[in-house]
């Protein structure tokens, strides 16, 4: 086991046509590349690991509520993920390289035990799947490039509800961050 497939944000609050902040069609549509790299890590005996974003309803002190709608909250079911995915999820849950991790902010390294369990698995290559391109994925790719990890994006497995912040992504991750977009 050397790399992970991080699964950001894949839920219903974000990708389902009736989510609360939801990334419409272009969400929808990564859903069988990110499907079929679920199954390629797993029969490769890599990492798949789920980030999930996290909310309480009217959360005074976080700096989303101001900004955005209410999503992704506790116990509902727009944090599940997004149609075929849950059930792959729910096929290979009980599997030790997969895991499901909340997050509550837009990277996955803020406030997790996330480079913990990359390290302790001596990961250092990590490819990124999910939404928003120019929200989550970025500040998580940031992250990730700080840390000097050898970063992969795929251009058909990321989405946002802002195509003008997907492009610009897409094109600070290859020229500015270095990382194998492809
Ligand atoms: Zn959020």
């Amino acid at each position: 086991m050397n790399k992970a497939l991080l699964v950001i944000d894949y839920t219903n609050d974000f990708v389902a046509s009736e989510g609360a902040l939801t990334c419409g069609v272009a969400g929808q549509q990564l859903e069988p590349k990110i499907a079929s790299l679920v199954e390629e890590f797993i029969a490769q005996q890599e990492l798949v690991l789920f980030a999930n974003d996290l909310h309480q309803l009217d959360d005074p002190y976080h700096p989303e509520s101001k900004l955005f709608p209410p999503h992704n909250l506790k116990g509902s079911n727009g944090r599940n993920l997004y149609g075929s995915i849950q059930n792959v999820f729910e096929k290979y849950q009980n599997q030790p390289n997969v895991i499901s991790m909340d997050k509550t902010r837009y990277s996955a390294f803020a406030g997790t035990p996330l480079q913990l369990i990359l390290n302790e698995r001596n990961i250092s290559e990590v490819h990124l799947v999910g939404v928003c391109t120019d929200i989550c994925i970025l500040h998580t790719a940031v992250d990730a490039y700080n840390l000097g990890m050898h970063t992969v994006i795929y251009k058909n497995g990321v989405a946002s509800f802002n195509p003008q912040g997907h492009d610009w992504a897409l094109d600070h991750f290859q020229n500015s961050l270095g990382f194998d977009v492809k």
